[in-house]
């Protein structure tokens, strides 16, 4: 029978999200023994020891509600990041975060400037709320067109969204053009830094924004547990701004939005400074690798300042990708982005690196 009971007519606009394909689907589909995961960003080297064994002691208390206040991570974020603890909200992943931020700004008709292409929930957000969204594509190599982003600003731009470094190619906004942005918009935009890879960035001139905080800009930055902390699973993000922003959002946050497990790991995994610093490295050297298998193999990639690579592979791409699929390999098609010759790879272990290159070479041969 047909559906009498009418949605909201801006829901027609919403997309659903497209994952990366979990590994036990791909392994039940065809059969495989072996898949390799390089689809999410997620980390490959595992969840920080230290987060993890905070979730054991809490085991026993899971009869009781969490904290609403989510206090002892907010201090472990504050003490780790020199900013007040009144400057931080943390949600149920960085995508909580995005979604009460579109709750908390955008009216019907408002307009949100994004970099295209980037990170889908900003527009996700946006539709939720019948907001417009203003897409400002990246140059040829992908770099922010700052005039342009500025240049779109309009009475009904609320939000001006940032992803640095950007998802899903890789590339990030030097702290002049920053600075520059957070000068020029009207005080009645708030510029988002989505900072989710931010701990992978080495550029001389990469800022994590924070900084812009402390001096009172209207920025909110947006951190993950999900990327270099390896809590994907367990959802926790968090932002950073002034905090009558914080407070703001606050008004739109449900009380238990963070489950007692993550608060708890998350305020250990922040700590746990050994474990980000192994994650990096793994990452360099795996950036390395996968550098180097690329040229030997001809092939074009746009250099990253995060955990995956853009790698360029032309009109089969699609073709690549699926027999990639059938060879138990996990990558994302760029055709979500609109990049359909492109594929974007998350930086695995040596050895996910190397069943990925081999699985490659094997194809393009
Ligand atoms: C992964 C990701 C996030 C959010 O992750 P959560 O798991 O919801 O915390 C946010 N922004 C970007 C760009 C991401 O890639």
């Amino acid at each position: 029978m047909e559906n009498q009971i009418q949605p909201r007519k801006v829901l027609g606009k919403i997309q659903p999200y497209s994952p990366g394909k979990p590994i036990w689907e791909l392994q039940k589909e065809l059969n495989l023994d072996k898949v390799v995961k390089l689809a999410s960003n997620e980390n490959p080297i595992g969840p920080s020891p230290k987060g993890t064994a905070a979730i054991q002691s809490r085991l026993n208390d899971l009869h009781r509600y969490p904290d609403a206040d989510t206090v002892s991570i907010r201090e472990a974020i504050a003490a780790k990041l020199d900013v007040k603890k009144e400057q931080l909200i943390v949600t149920n992943g960085a995508d909580e975060l995005i979604t009460l931020l579109s709750e908390t700004f955008l009216e019907e008709g408002d307009e949100i400037i994004v970099p295209a292409p980037s990170f889908s929930e900003y527009d996700f957000g946006a539709n939720l709320m019948g907001a417009e969204i203003v897409p400002i594509p990246l140059d040829e190599k992908y770099q922010f067109d700052v005039d342009k982003m500025l240049a779109a600003i309009t009475d009904w731009t609320k939000l001006l969204y940032i992803c640095s470094p950007n998802n899903p190619t890789g590339t990030y906004l030097g702290k002049e053009d920053l600075e520059r942005i957070l000068n020029e918009v009207p005080e009645r935009v708030l510029v988002v830094l989505d900072g989710a890879y931010s701990h992978y960035a080495t550029a001389e001139d990469y800022t994590e924004g924070i900084e812009f905080v402390k001096a009172g800009a209207p920025i909110l930055v947006m951190q993950t547990f999900s990327k270099i902390y390896g809590l994907a699973g367990l959802r926790v993000g968090f932002g950073i701004a002034r905090e009558s922003i914080i407070q703001t959002i606050l008004k739109v946050k449900e009380p238990f939005n963070v489950n007692s497990l993550a608060q708890a790991a998350a305020a250990a995994a922040i700590q746990d400074d050994d474990h980000v610093i192994a994650s990096r490295e793994s990452n360099e050297a795996g950036k390395k690798q996968l550098y180097e298998g690329f040229e030997k193999l001809g092939l074009s990639y746009t250099e990253t300042m995060s955990n995956f690579i853009l790698l360029q592979l032309g009109p089969d791409a699609e073709r690549i990708y699926q027999e990639l699929l059938r060879k138990g390999v996990i990558v994302r098609y760029g055709k979500i982005w609109g990049l359909p010759e492109h594929v974007r790879v998350t930086i695995g272990t040596k050895e996910e690196n190397d069943f990925f290159l081999e699985a490659l070479t094997s194809i393009l041969k």
